[in-house]
Protein backbone atom coordinates (compact mmCIF):
# COMPACT_ATOMS: atom_id res chain seq x y z
CA UNK A 1 0.00 0.00 0.00
CA UNK A 2 2.67 2.15 0.49
CA UNK A 3 4.34 1.35 -2.73
CA UNK A 4 1.72 3.63 -4.51
CA UNK A 5 3.19 7.00 -2.15
CA UNK A 6 7.37 6.18 -2.13
CA UNK A 7 7.55 7.71 -5.78
CA UNK A 8 7.01 10.88 -4.08
CA UNK A 9 9.46 10.81 -1.19
CA UNK A 10 12.62 9.33 -3.15
CA UNK A 11 13.82 12.70 -4.03
CA UNK A 12 13.55 16.05 -3.57
CA UNK A 13 11.51 15.39 -0.54
CA UNK A 14 13.59 17.34 2.67
CA UNK A 15 11.20 16.19 5.80
CA UNK A 16 10.02 13.25 7.46
CA UNK A 17 7.83 11.04 5.97
CA UNK A 18 6.15 8.33 7.69
CA UNK A 19 3.97 5.04 6.46
CA UNK A 20 0.77 3.27 8.32
CA UNK A 21 0.68 6.18 11.31
CA UNK A 22 -1.62 5.78 14.15
CA UNK A 23 -4.05 9.31 13.48
CA UNK A 24 -4.17 8.76 17.29
CA UNK A 25 -0.66 9.83 17.79
CA UNK A 26 -1.45 12.61 16.05
CA UNK A 27 -4.77 14.26 17.98
CA UNK A 28 -5.39 15.66 20.79
CA UNK A 29 -8.25 13.19 21.44
CA UNK A 30 -6.07 10.56 21.47
CA UNK A 31 -8.27 8.57 18.87
CA UNK A 32 -7.80 7.47 15.06
CA UNK A 33 -7.01 4.52 12.27
CA UNK A 34 -4.07 4.77 10.36
CA UNK A 35 -2.97 7.15 7.93
CA UNK A 36 -1.27 5.70 4.74
CA UNK A 37 0.82 8.51 5.02
CA UNK A 38 1.95 11.33 6.99
CA UNK A 39 4.63 13.76 5.50
CA UNK A 40 6.36 16.77 7.22
CA UNK A 41 7.17 19.65 4.56
CA UNK A 42 10.08 21.33 5.91
CA UNK A 43 9.14 24.31 3.84
CA UNK A 44 7.24 25.76 1.00
CA UNK A 45 9.01 23.69 -1.72
CA UNK A 46 8.55 20.87 0.13
CA UNK A 47 5.21 21.54 0.39
CA UNK A 48 4.69 22.43 -3.17
CA UNK A 49 6.22 19.20 -4.28
CA UNK A 50 3.67 17.37 -2.67
CA UNK A 51 0.74 19.22 -3.04
CA UNK A 52 1.58 18.84 -6.82
CA UNK A 53 2.60 15.22 -7.05
CA UNK A 54 -0.25 14.22 -4.82
CA UNK A 55 -2.95 16.55 -7.57
CA UNK A 56 -1.72 14.74 -10.48
CA UNK A 57 -1.99 11.17 -9.28
CA UNK A 58 -5.12 11.91 -7.69
CA UNK A 59 -4.10 11.43 -3.98
CA UNK A 60 -6.13 13.22 -1.12
CA UNK A 61 -4.42 15.23 0.99
CA UNK A 62 -5.78 16.42 4.30
CA UNK A 63 -3.79 18.92 6.18
CA UNK A 64 -3.91 18.97 10.22
CA UNK A 65 -2.24 21.49 12.28
CA UNK A 66 -1.97 20.21 16.29
CA UNK A 67 -4.87 17.89 15.90
CA UNK A 68 -6.94 19.29 18.54
CA UNK A 69 -10.36 20.23 16.23
CA UNK A 70 -10.26 16.66 14.76
CA UNK A 71 -11.91 13.26 15.18
CA UNK A 72 -10.40 10.76 13.06
CA UNK A 73 -12.77 7.67 12.28
CA UNK A 74 -11.47 4.22 13.14
CA UNK A 75 -10.47 2.80 9.64
CA UNK A 76 -7.93 6.13 9.68
CA UNK A 77 -7.39 8.09 6.41
CA UNK A 78 -6.48 7.07 2.69
CA UNK A 79 -4.40 9.40 1.22
CA UNK A 80 -1.07 11.80 2.58
CA UNK A 81 -2.11 14.03 6.12
CA UNK A 82 0.40 17.17 5.41
CA UNK A 83 1.56 17.84 8.86
CA UNK A 84 2.67 21.60 9.12
CA UNK A 85 4.21 21.32 12.61
CA UNK A 86 7.93 20.66 11.93
CA UNK A 87 8.08 23.42 8.96
CA UNK A 88 6.56 26.97 8.88
CA UNK A 89 7.43 27.37 12.33
CA UNK A 90 9.57 31.20 12.30
CA UNK A 91 8.05 34.48 13.26
CA UNK A 92 9.52 36.73 11.65
CA UNK A 93 8.83 40.68 12.55
CA UNK A 94 7.89 43.58 10.38
CA UNK A 95 8.00 46.49 12.46
CA UNK A 96 6.94 46.79 16.33
CA UNK A 97 3.18 45.80 15.34
CA UNK A 98 3.29 43.88 13.03
CA UNK A 99 4.72 39.96 12.17
CA UNK A 100 4.32 37.20 9.15
CA UNK A 101 3.90 33.78 11.57
CA UNK A 102 4.22 30.37 10.17
CA UNK A 103 1.07 28.14 10.33
CA UNK A 104 2.69 25.53 12.16
CA UNK A 105 3.61 27.84 15.35
CA UNK A 106 1.59 26.92 18.54
CA UNK A 107 -0.47 29.60 20.11
CA UNK A 108 1.58 28.89 23.32
CA UNK A 109 4.52 30.70 21.23
CA UNK A 110 2.89 33.32 19.50
CA UNK A 111 1.30 34.01 23.13
CA UNK A 112 4.59 34.32 25.21
CA UNK A 113 6.55 36.10 22.13
CA UNK A 114 3.57 38.74 22.25
CA UNK A 115 3.59 39.24 26.34
CA UNK A 116 7.40 39.70 25.89
CA UNK A 117 6.90 42.05 23.06
CA UNK A 118 4.30 44.04 24.78
CA UNK A 119 1.51 42.68 22.23
CA UNK A 120 -1.82 42.52 22.92
CA UNK A 121 -4.45 40.57 21.35
CA UNK A 122 -4.07 37.74 21.08
CA UNK A 123 -4.25 37.03 25.04
CA UNK A 124 -7.73 34.99 24.23
CA UNK A 125 -5.46 31.76 22.82
CA UNK A 126 -3.32 31.61 26.20
CA UNK A 127 -4.49 27.52 26.64
CA UNK A 128 -5.38 26.98 23.28
CA UNK A 129 -3.51 23.59 22.25
CA UNK A 130 -3.39 24.69 18.79
CA UNK A 131 -0.94 25.77 15.68
CA UNK A 132 -1.63 29.50 14.06
CA UNK A 133 -2.57 27.60 10.80
CA UNK A 134 -5.24 25.58 12.36
CA UNK A 135 -6.52 28.49 14.54
CA UNK A 136 -6.70 31.09 12.04
CA UNK A 137 -8.76 28.32 9.57
CA UNK A 138 -11.14 27.11 12.34
CA UNK A 139 -11.69 31.39 13.39
CA UNK A 140 -10.69 29.79 17.09
CA UNK A 141 -12.07 32.41 19.65
CA UNK A 142 -12.68 32.78 23.43
CA UNK A 143 -13.57 35.32 25.89
CA UNK A 144 -14.83 37.33 23.49
CA UNK A 145 -12.08 37.40 20.87
CA UNK A 146 -11.31 35.71 17.83
CA UNK A 147 -8.04 34.73 15.51
CA UNK A 148 -9.96 37.71 12.88
CA UNK A 149 -8.98 40.54 15.16
CA UNK A 150 -5.45 39.97 14.31
CA UNK A 151 -5.15 38.70 11.11
CA UNK A 152 -4.76 41.07 8.21
CA UNK A 153 -4.19 38.11 5.67
CA UNK A 154 -2.65 34.39 4.67
CA UNK A 155 -0.37 33.10 2.38
CA UNK A 156 -1.48 29.60 0.74
CA UNK A 157 0.07 27.14 -1.18
CA UNK A 158 -2.94 25.54 -3.50
CA UNK A 159 -3.62 21.56 -4.14
CA UNK A 160 -1.68 22.28 -7.17
CA UNK A 161 1.08 23.77 -5.49
CA UNK A 162 0.07 27.45 -6.49
CA UNK A 163 1.16 29.84 -4.07
CA UNK A 164 -1.04 33.24 -2.99
CA UNK A 165 -2.29 36.06 -0.67
CA UNK A 166 -5.78 35.98 0.51
CA UNK A 167 -6.34 39.28 2.41
CA UNK A 168 -8.50 39.24 5.54
CA UNK A 169 -11.47 40.66 3.86
CA UNK A 170 -11.76 37.54 1.15
CA UNK A 171 -10.77 34.87 3.99
CA UNK A 172 -14.51 34.87 5.03
CA UNK A 173 -13.89 35.04 8.57
CA UNK A 174 -17.27 33.94 10.96
CA UNK A 175 -18.12 32.14 14.10
CA UNK A 176 -15.50 29.36 13.89
CA UNK A 177 -15.54 29.01 10.33
CA UNK A 178 -13.82 30.53 7.29
CA UNK A 179 -14.35 30.26 3.32
CA UNK A 180 -10.86 29.27 2.40
CA UNK A 181 -10.85 27.18 -0.71
CA UNK A 182 -11.25 23.84 0.18
CA UNK A 183 -7.82 23.33 -1.42
CA UNK A 184 -5.66 26.04 0.55
CA UNK A 185 -3.11 24.93 2.98
CA UNK A 186 -1.92 28.41 5.08
CA UNK A 187 1.44 28.54 5.23
CA UNK A 188 1.73 31.74 7.01
CA UNK A 189 -0.43 34.28 8.87
CA UNK A 190 -0.14 38.26 8.64
CA UNK A 191 -1.09 39.71 12.23
CA UNK A 192 -0.99 42.83 13.61
CA UNK A 193 -1.49 43.05 17.60
CA UNK A 194 -1.45 46.49 19.51
CA UNK A 195 0.82 47.98 22.01
CA UNK A 196 0.00 47.44 25.43
CA UNK A 197 1.65 47.32 29.02
CA UNK A 198 3.54 43.93 29.17
CA UNK A 199 2.11 43.28 32.55
CA UNK A 200 -1.18 43.64 31.93
CA UNK A 201 -1.08 41.06 28.82
CA UNK A 202 0.97 38.71 31.43
CA UNK A 203 -1.65 38.95 33.77
CA UNK A 204 -4.82 38.63 31.42
CA UNK A 205 -2.96 35.52 30.12
CA UNK A 206 -3.23 34.44 33.54
CA UNK A 207 -6.55 34.64 34.67
CA UNK A 208 -7.70 33.67 31.18
CA UNK A 209 -5.26 30.13 31.61
CA UNK A 210 -7.13 29.94 35.55
CA UNK A 211 -10.75 30.66 34.12
CA UNK A 212 -9.93 27.69 31.16
CA UNK A 213 -8.97 24.95 34.12
CA UNK A 214 -11.68 25.87 36.50
CA UNK A 215 -14.52 25.78 33.44
CA UNK A 216 -13.08 22.39 31.23
CA UNK A 217 -11.46 19.15 31.77
CA UNK A 218 -8.32 19.59 32.30
CA UNK A 219 -5.90 16.06 32.29
CA UNK A 220 -7.87 13.80 29.95
CA UNK A 221 -7.99 13.93 26.25
CA UNK A 222 -10.48 15.98 24.40
CA UNK A 223 -10.92 18.26 21.13
CA UNK A 224 -12.47 21.41 23.13
CA UNK A 225 -16.33 22.09 22.47
CA UNK A 226 -17.97 19.75 20.33
CA UNK A 227 -20.72 21.62 18.94
CA UNK A 228 -20.90 25.53 18.13
CA UNK A 229 -22.88 27.61 20.56
CA UNK A 230 -26.20 28.19 18.87
CA UNK A 231 -27.52 31.99 18.85
CA UNK A 232 -27.50 33.45 22.05
CA UNK A 233 -27.19 30.12 24.34
CA UNK A 234 -23.64 27.80 25.19
CA UNK A 235 -24.24 24.84 23.61
CA UNK A 236 -23.02 23.06 26.98
CA UNK A 237 -25.92 24.33 28.89
CA UNK A 238 -28.18 22.85 26.52
CA UNK A 239 -26.53 19.51 26.80
CA UNK A 240 -26.42 19.39 30.19
CA UNK A 241 -30.32 20.13 30.77
CA UNK A 242 -30.96 17.21 28.17
CA UNK A 243 -29.26 15.25 31.22
CA UNK A 244 -26.43 13.79 29.70
CA UNK A 245 -23.75 15.28 31.80
CA UNK A 246 -21.61 12.05 32.58
CA UNK A 247 -23.51 9.48 30.21
CA UNK A 248 -20.48 7.29 28.92
CA UNK A 249 -20.14 5.23 25.12
CA UNK A 250 -17.07 2.47 25.15
CA UNK A 251 -14.60 5.09 26.71
CA UNK A 252 -15.99 8.33 25.37
CA UNK A 253 -18.01 10.24 27.87
CA UNK A 254 -19.94 13.51 27.85
CA UNK A 255 -17.53 15.50 30.84
CA UNK A 256 -19.13 16.27 33.89
CA UNK A 257 -17.01 19.44 34.23
CA UNK A 258 -18.14 20.73 30.54
CA UNK A 259 -20.98 19.26 28.86
CA UNK A 260 -19.84 20.25 25.78
CA UNK A 261 -16.86 18.77 25.84
CA UNK A 262 -16.78 14.15 25.01
CA UNK A 263 -13.41 12.98 27.30
CA UNK A 264 -11.30 10.04 26.06
CA UNK A 265 -11.06 8.10 29.31
CA UNK A 266 -8.79 5.41 28.38
CA UNK A 267 -9.11 3.55 24.45
CA UNK A 268 -12.31 5.13 23.29
CA UNK A 269 -12.95 4.67 20.05
CA UNK A 270 -14.17 7.18 16.80
CA UNK A 271 -17.82 5.15 16.99
CA UNK A 272 -17.87 5.86 20.67
CA UNK A 273 -17.30 9.66 20.34
CA UNK A 274 -19.70 9.43 17.44
CA UNK A 275 -22.52 7.77 19.23
CA UNK A 276 -22.50 10.36 21.82
CA UNK A 277 -22.82 13.08 19.28
CA UNK A 278 -25.37 11.95 17.85
CA UNK A 279 -26.91 11.37 21.04
CA UNK A 280 -26.38 14.38 22.67
CA UNK A 281 -27.70 16.06 19.12
CA UNK A 282 -31.05 14.30 19.10
CA UNK A 283 -31.75 14.87 22.97
CA UNK A 284 -31.32 18.19 23.08
CA UNK A 285 -33.52 18.59 19.66
CA UNK A 286 -36.15 16.61 21.11
CA UNK A 287 -36.42 18.69 24.17
CA UNK A 288 -35.72 21.95 22.33
CA UNK A 289 -35.81 22.27 18.94
CA UNK A 290 -32.46 23.34 18.21
CA UNK A 291 -30.60 21.23 16.03
CA UNK A 292 -26.65 21.53 17.31
CA UNK A 293 -24.38 21.83 14.81
CA UNK A 294 -20.85 20.31 15.35
CA UNK A 295 -17.50 22.49 15.70
CA UNK A 296 -15.30 19.51 15.36
CA UNK A 297 -14.44 17.62 12.24
CA UNK A 298 -14.56 14.23 11.28
CA UNK A 299 -12.49 13.11 8.60
CA UNK A 300 -11.42 9.63 7.83
CA UNK A 301 -13.13 6.29 7.12
CA UNK A 302 -15.32 3.94 9.19
CA UNK A 303 -13.99 0.87 9.73
CA UNK A 304 -15.51 -1.89 7.59
CA UNK A 305 -15.74 -4.95 9.47
C1 LIG B 1 -8.46 21.45 25.53
C2 LIG B 1 -8.93 22.20 24.30
C3 LIG B 1 -9.42 23.49 24.42
C4 LIG B 1 -9.86 24.19 23.29
N1 LIG B 1 -10.32 25.46 23.44
C5 LIG B 1 -10.74 26.15 22.36
C6 LIG B 1 -11.22 27.50 22.50
O1 LIG B 1 -11.25 28.08 23.57
N2 LIG B 1 -11.63 28.13 21.38
C7 LIG B 1 -11.61 27.54 20.14
O2 LIG B 1 -11.99 28.18 19.15
N3 LIG B 1 -11.18 26.27 20.00
C8 LIG B 1 -10.73 25.56 21.07
N4 LIG B 1 -10.29 24.27 20.92
C9 LIG B 1 -10.35 23.62 19.59
C10 LIG B 1 -9.08 23.78 18.75
O3 LIG B 1 -7.94 24.03 19.55
C11 LIG B 1 -9.20 24.88 17.70
O4 LIG B 1 -10.25 24.62 16.80
C12 LIG B 1 -7.92 25.08 16.89
O5 LIG B 1 -8.12 26.18 16.07
C13 LIG B 1 -7.49 23.88 16.05
O6 LIG B 1 -6.14 24.09 15.64
P1 LIG B 1 -5.21 22.87 15.24
O7 LIG B 1 -3.89 23.43 14.87
O8 LIG B 1 -5.20 21.84 16.30
O9 LIG B 1 -5.96 22.35 13.96
P2 LIG B 1 -6.40 20.85 13.59
O10 LIG B 1 -7.31 20.33 14.66
O11 LIG B 1 -5.21 20.06 13.26
O12 LIG B 1 -7.27 21.12 12.28
C14 LIG B 1 -8.52 21.77 12.38
C15 LIG B 1 -8.99 22.14 10.97
O13 LIG B 1 -8.10 23.13 10.44
C16 LIG B 1 -7.53 22.68 9.21
N5 LIG B 1 -6.15 23.15 9.18
C17 LIG B 1 -5.20 22.99 10.15
N6 LIG B 1 -4.06 23.58 9.78
C18 LIG B 1 -4.28 24.11 8.56
C19 LIG B 1 -3.48 24.84 7.63
N7 LIG B 1 -2.20 25.17 7.89
N8 LIG B 1 -4.04 25.23 6.45
C20 LIG B 1 -5.32 24.93 6.16
N9 LIG B 1 -6.12 24.23 6.99
C21 LIG B 1 -5.61 23.84 8.17
C22 LIG B 1 -7.63 21.16 9.26
O14 LIG B 1 -7.65 20.61 7.94
C23 LIG B 1 -8.95 20.97 9.99
O15 LIG B 1 -10.04 21.09 9.12
C24 LIG B 1 -9.82 23.56 22.03
C25 LIG B 1 -9.32 22.25 21.91
C26 LIG B 1 -8.87 21.58 23.03
C27 LIG B 1 -8.34 20.18 22.88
Amino acid sequence: MAEQYKLLFVESFKGRVLFNVPMKEYTTLRIGGPADVMAFPKDEADLKHLLSFAGAKGFKVYVIGAGSNILVRDGGIRGIVVNITEGFTDISWLDDERAVVGAGVRLSTLCRECAERGLSGIEFAAGIPATVGGAVYMNAGAYGSEMKDVVEGVEVIGRRGKKGFIPKADIGFAYRHTELPEDAVIVNVHMKFRRADRKAIEEKMKEFRKRRDKTTPIGLPSAGSIFKNPEGVAAGKLIEEAGLKGVSSGDAKISEVHANYIVNTGNARATDVLNLIALMRDRVFAKTGIMLEPEIKVIGESLTR
